[in-house]
């Protein structure tokens, strides 16, 4: 029991697919609290039996998560510690808990995370797209002309992106996305991680949706998807590129210093005619 007789409230990470992927404190923890509150407790109960867990259950999910909150917090308050678990991975990640988390904090009640599965997090370390700055977008909305503008807003988004997506829906977002990054937007599709049949694929959006479309298995299942950020031209580049264009600009017509440029430098001939155009203009 806490020092101050409260209760504690664990969010424990279960597994993404993998009955092998859970801690031993995870374990620990679910057999020796007071209650065990899950998403869907018929969908958790394959696990706990799994691993000898005898502890009650109960339902906490979008529907009754702001009218259970009270009850809970009160067997907190009595000194009661109670694990939050979600069908899958970490709680709170595209999964209930929110509201719960929040007014224990706000009640004073600690809150300890029991870390573990997340699909974003296991996607994204295969992915090879760099990590050092990404940013979780979850779930895009179902309808078409909402889904573009959040795509839309992310257009010039220079970190990596990561989705959530469901099985039915996986076409339409690639084709979406297609759209606004264009074929050339290297992407990661990471499908059923930790599954019998995981598969993770990186290729450009021209190449990757032919592939999805060709084999029907590739559309099913549970989705990360990943796409890389907008690639800017780096200050050094950006200086290089400035240096020869003004040695070319200085003999050749704007068009031709631009082709020779990009032949020159490697870079696109698009942002090396940008750079030529606000060279002439200053
Ligand atoms: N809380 C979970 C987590 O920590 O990753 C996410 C829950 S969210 C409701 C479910 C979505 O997560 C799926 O639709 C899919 O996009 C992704 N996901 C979950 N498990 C996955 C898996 N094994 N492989 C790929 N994606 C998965």
């Amino acid at each position: 029991m806490n020092i101050n007789s409260l209760g504690i409230l664990y969010i424990v990470a279960t597994p993404i697919g993998n009955l092998g992927d859970i801690t031993f404190r995870a374990i620990e923890t679910l057999k020796s609290v007071h209650c065990i509150v899950a998403e869907d407790t018929r969908h958790s109960q394959p696990l706990l039996q799994h691993y000898g867990i005898k502890t009650p259950l109960f339902a906490l999910h979008e529907h009754n998560e702001r009218e259970r909150t009270a009850a809970l917090l009160d067997r907190l308050k009595q000194g009661e510690s109670i694990a939050l678990i979600s069908d899958a991975g970490t709680p709170l990640i595209s999964d209930p808990g929110y509201y719960l988390v929040r007014e224990a904090r706000v009640a004073g009640i600690k809150v300890m995370p029991l870390p573990g599965p997340c699909a974003a997090i296991a996607a994204l370390s295969v992915a090879g797209l760099p990590t050092d700055k990404f940013t979780f977008e979850g779930f895009l909305p179902a309808k078409s002309g909402a889904r573009l503008q959040c795509l839309e807003k992310l257009r010039h988004e220079s970190r990596t992106i990561i989705f959530y997506e469901a099985p039915h829906r996986i076409m339409d977002l690639l084709l979406a996305m297609q759209q606004v990054f264009g074929d050339d937007r290297q992407v990661v599709l990471a499908r059923e991680i930790t599954k019998l049949f995981e598969t993770i694929k990186s290729d450009a959006l021209g190449q990757l949706i032919p592939w999805v479309l060709a084999d029907a298995n590739q559309q099913r299942g549970e989705f990360v998807v990943i796409v890389a950020g907008l690639q800017t031209v780096s200050d050094d580049m950006e200086q290089e590129m400035q240096r020869i264009l003004q040695i070319l600009l200085a003999d050749l017509p704007l068009k031709q210093a631009v082709e020779l440029a990009s032949k020159i430098t490697g870079q696109k001939k698009n942002d090396v005619y940008e750079l030529a155009l606000r060279l002439k203009n200053t």
